[in-house]
């Protein structure tokens, strides 16, 4: 936390995810008093835990971006730099109509070099050709990443590739992905390095091959919730499970928060660390602008299936760490599968021998998370036929989670929108807002949105506070994922 005068004492942070509980410690750190209000009866929002025939294992997020400081340096802060691990495999695979593809090494989906062998096995030669032969100029008017690449290196790429990609991790078709949010910047470097796929490869130097560029902690990433729930703690935070907040009203000197039981707190300052269509509905009466622009945001419905198996099939990990799944790829309902044991080592303590933790994530943009009823059984279908298993199979334990608004889908000008909100945003200085549409899919970004958020809230907030706006932030503003952490991952 940066050093800065002291102008609040009382701080509501609403929502118990990683960026509320991120931004409660900075804030009680700092001195002070700090309430957490989380709806459900768990805390971590998407990073939270789940039990697999009695072992704990990650019900969402299972992994962090190393790409960025800000999620190692938490990490580090929380003492838990010793459990950190790298994937053990990072052999994605792409499910394509006839059959498994090896992920070629690229960002987002584009090929860092078209002469390697898993590019072919991908495209045609006549496709490589295409791509090869880049396409100079590019209209003004293309805004989403699906467009650019298509100009660029032909339709091929982003159908076989870079499509299955953004699905499997914005939950979004590239078609419809905002270029300047998840590629900022990418026409200049373009210019630089005299090419897309060059600029690929400059943009995965020193990341290792895709899918490395992760990491996650010894049992699983829900232990980054359990250490921040600890800190906090540590630091005095006032903790407040399976208790919503329905009502934010500004006062006099602050804000006023009520929770569902209608208790009401008094405060210098709110920290809205919800989904943004909650952030919208609680700001509808005091701030309708900025309540308009969260309104406005779109997010996916996703839901994860968690599968523990016996199959010894699998015990080779067939179809490696992962596989997102292509459009032509029609017999599979999901978008992705995630041979958890394949990936995280950790996991050969806690299995018996032949037994196998899958999960698959399902939910289209546009379209309503598939109903639960009837979900174990497809995800059971979905994963026989990419793992390719043919001997015998278990289903000893699973649970399906749900997200209904976790996952933003960055659309067309999102960019430009979030630097609008953004400025809006920073000229409230009792207020700030943490979400994934402001800082990136990835919980790099939102751990550094919410740190930054916290210093500023503290050293922008006048003494003696009236809540007029002020002119000026007190940090740079908020940056705009740098394509997001999860960009170009495999599951
Ligand atoms: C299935 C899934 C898998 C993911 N996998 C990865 C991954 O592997 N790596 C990665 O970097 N990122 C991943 N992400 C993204 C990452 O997890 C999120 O960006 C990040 O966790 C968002 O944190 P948050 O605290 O902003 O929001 P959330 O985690 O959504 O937390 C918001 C919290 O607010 C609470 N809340 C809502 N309304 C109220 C209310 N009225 N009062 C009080 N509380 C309320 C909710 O219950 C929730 O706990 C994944 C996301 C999902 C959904």
């Amino acid at each position: 936390m940066t050093e800065g005068r002291l102008s609040i004492t009382r701080a509501a942070v609403i929502g118990g995810g990683v960026s509320g509980l991120v931004a409660a410690w900075e804030l009680a750190r700092s001195g002070v008093a700090v309430t957490v209000w989380e709806a459900e009866g768990h805390w971590g929002g998407a990073v939270s835990a789940l039990t697999l025939g009695g072992i704990t294992a990650d019900a969402g997020a299972e992994a962090i971006a190393v790409g960025r400081p800000a999620g190692l340096q938490l990490i580090e802060d929380l003492g838990l730099r010793g459990d950190v691990l790298t994937p053990r495999r990072t052999d994605s695979r792409i499910a394509m109509a006839d059959g498994l593809r090896e992920l070629p090494p690229s960002v987002l989906g584009v090929p860092a070099d078209l002469d390697d062998p898993r590019v072919a096995s991908l495209l045609s030669a006549a496709d490589i050709e295409r791509a090869r032969d880049e396409r100079e100029a590019v209209s003004d008017s293309t805004t989403t990443v699906g467009a650019y690449v298509r100009e660029r290196l032909g339709d091929a790429v982003v159908d076989r590739i870079v499509d299955p990609v953004i699905a499997g991790v914005h939950a979004c078709a590239a078609d419809d992905a905002d270029l300047n949010t998840l590629l900022p910047g990418i026409g200049a470097l373009v210019d630089q390095t005299r090419g897309l796929v060059p600029a690929a490869a400059r943009m995965r130097a020193g990341l290792g091959p895709s899918g490395s560029a992760v990491a996650s902690l010894r049992g699983g990433m829900h232990r980054l919730t359990a250490a921040l729930v600890d800190a906090c703690c540590a630091t005095g935070v006032d903790l407040r499970h399976a208790s919503g907040i329905s009502r934010i009203q500004r006062t006099d000197d602050g804000w006023r928060v009520t929770d569902t039981t209608g208790a009401v707190t008094d405060v210098d300052v709110v920290v809205l660390a919800v989904p943004p269509r909650v952030a919208a509905d609680l700001l509808h009466d005091d701030e309708p602008q900025l309540a308009a622009s969260l309104g406005a945001i779109e997010t996916t419905a996703v839901r994860v299936v968690s599968l523990l198996i016996e199959c010894p099939d699998l015990d080779e990990f067939p179809a490696g760490p992962g596989v997102l799944v292509a459009a032509e790829r029609t017999d599979v309902q999901a978008k992705a599968m995630t041979h958890a044991n394949a990936k995280w080592e950790w996991w050969d303590d806690v299995l018996p021998a032949n037994r196998h933790v899958v999960r698959l994530s399902y939910g289209r943009a546009g379209q309503p998370a598939p109903a639960v009823e009837g979900l174990v059984e497809q995800a059971e279908a979905d994963a026989k036929a990419l793992l390719g298993v043919t001997g015998s199979w278990r289903v000893i334990d699973s649970a399906v989670t749900t997200w209904q608004e976790s996952l933003v889908r960055p659309t067309p000008g999102h960019a430009q929108r979030m630097r609008d909100l953004t400025d809006q945003l920073h000229g409230l200085p009792d207020l700030t807002v943490l979400n994934s549409a402001l800082a990136g899919n990835g919980l790099a970004g939102i751990i550094q949105l919410a740190r930054e958020e916290a210093t500023r809230v503290v050293t922008s907030r006048p003494s003696g506070h009236s809540p007029q706006r002020t002119g000026e932030s007190a940090v740079p503003l908020a940056r705009i994922s740098a394509h997001s952490d999860r960009s170009g991952e495999a599951p």
